[in-house]
């Protein structure tokens, strides 16, 4: 028996594929540690997204070597796919498993020993089990049991779209997902543990539906009206769905469904067709814009989350302003601004004219402004409603020490209210009633119990 920790870098995803790792590990009689209690064995789960996830993992190595020297170090996830021989040069580096390798852990790796230094002085290289991209065909479920409050069920896995700036597909491999029944079991086992929210994550989970590279036999439809009837489990939240994915039905059975909560992420990248076209995005802006008004229509007070990309090459001032503009006039609640990054092998790099980083960093800093105000504006169009809450434990030092805890409603509105031991991981009717100078909504209790979806008409 060893003590095993984990660092998990990245997505929704990769912590549930590490909380997954983790209990492998602990069947095979590991136990589980922090990562500063000096653990004999080190998991690294890493990103890729940007260039600043393969600068991370060099400090957290650095970081396990300071905690451990004897401690082995395995690199598994998105950047140990992608560039397995650079990671296996860091210093302290034990092993790096690949997409396909990383569910092999204890057959791959069975004693966690740490190689002897060769006779010639020369640095220990670390093992490498990698094999190409298109081997990774495998699907394994998996779910995270980090916190009580909820957990991320991973429904699919990679995608087969062609998005000039992303190197997901060369990270992950090709679309595919488990089956409905094999997702409904692992939320029935979820369920048993007293979680109440279940976030759906993947990497196109829209595209849910081919089980081992076959025809798609299921849809995401399915999957999501299987789970509604699932008993023992108070919310289902979509954690991103593609536009050209989220259909009529999807968005219907959602207004109706007193489970799934009326909160949509939704990746647009940019509010310019030109720039939509060079990104090799699946739709147009118009696209967007009807899904965004189809989910209005059904559910006023939804939370639409939007997705947005500054500084893609090709991205001029003139069409900056068009997403800037384009979005302005949306009825979103939030965006997730990302700062384009160059990735190796992918198509990006060669759309002329590239966009200094200056101008890059100054369209960030005017989208993250107007996602202020959208949130602010969405937050304030809540006053006065009731609401029901999932009251999260408190785990940052500030909510300790002013006696606050946490949560979100159906629509992610994030709410604080006075700590109450009583409240942890429980669903709360609440009045919203102002906002606070940190931008969370107060709340006072509501005396009725109030059954607010669907869609709080
Ligand atoms: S849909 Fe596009 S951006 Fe999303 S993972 Fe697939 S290739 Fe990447």
């Amino acid at each position: 028996m060893k003590k095993v920790a984990f660092y998990t870098l990245g997505c929704k995803l990769n912590f549930s594929e590490t909380s997954t790792l983790a209990r492998q590990m602990e069947q095979q009689g590991h136990r589980r540690v922090e990562f500063t209690d000096q653990p004999d064995i080190f998991i690294i789960n890493t990103c890729s997204v940007t260039d600043n996830a393969d600068k991370k993992c060099r400090k957290i190595v650095r970081e396990a070597q300071k905690i451990n020297p004897n401690g082995y170090v395995a690199i598994v996830g998105c950047y140990a796919q992608l560039k397995p021989e650079e990671i296996a040069e860091i210093p302290g580096v034990d092993a790096v498993l690949g997409a396909s390798e990383k569910f092999r852990l204890h057959e791959l790796i069975p004693t966690f020993e740490k190689a002897p230094p060769p006779q010639t002085g020369e640095p220990v290289r670390a093992q490498v089990f990698n094999s190409p991209i298109d081997q990774a065909i495998d699907y394994h479920v998996s779910y995270s049991l980090n916190d009580r409050t909820r957990t991320f069920l991973k429904v699919q896995d990679g995608c087969d779209y062609p998005c000039a700036y992303c190197t997901i597909p060369l990270a992950r491999g090709r679309s595919r997902s488990g089956t409905v029944a094999s997702v409904v079991a692992a939320a029935e086992a979820i369920a048993q543990t007293g979680v109440k929210e279940i976030v759906l994550t993947g990497v196109n989970i829209g595209d849910f539906g081919l089980v081992n590279g076959g025809p798609r036999t299921e849809t995401f439809y399915d999957l999501v009206r299987a789970l509604d009837a699932v008993t023992g489990l108070d919310r289902f939240r979509i954690s991103s769905i593609e536009p050209n994915l989220l259909t009529d039905e999807i968005i219907a059975f959602v207004a109706q469904s007193k489970r799934f909560v009326p909160h949509f992420h939704v990746p647009l990248q940019s509010g310019s067709d030109t720039m939509l076209g060079l990104m090799r995005r699946r739709y147009k802006r118009g696209l967007y814009a009807d899904r965004v008004a189809k989910i209005k229509e059904l559910m006023p007070h939804a939370c639409i989350g939007v997705d947005v990309i500054v500084g893609h090459p090709g991205e001029t001032n003139d069409l900056f302003r068009e997403t800037q503009q384009f979005l302005l006039d949306l009825p979103v609640s939030y965006l997730h601004v990302f700062t384009y990054s160059e990735r190796p092998n992918t198509t990006a790099l060669t759309i002329k004219p590239t966009v200094p980083g200056n101008v890059r960093a100054d369209r960030s800093k005017m989208l993250h402004g107007l996602s202020d105000k959208k949130r602010r504006a969405f937050y304030e169009s809540q006053l006065g409603r009731t609401a029901t809450v999932l009251f999260e434990e408190s785990d940052t030092d500030t909510d300790r020490q002013t006696g606050l805890m946490q949560g979100f409603t159906e629509n992610y509105v994030r709410v604080v209210a006075k700590y109450d031991p009583l409240r942890i991981n429980e669903l709360m009717p609440v009045q919203l009633i102002n906002i606070n100078a940190d931008g969370f909504v107060e709340v006072l209790d509501a005396e009725t119990p109030v059954d607010l979806h669907p869609a709080f008409a």
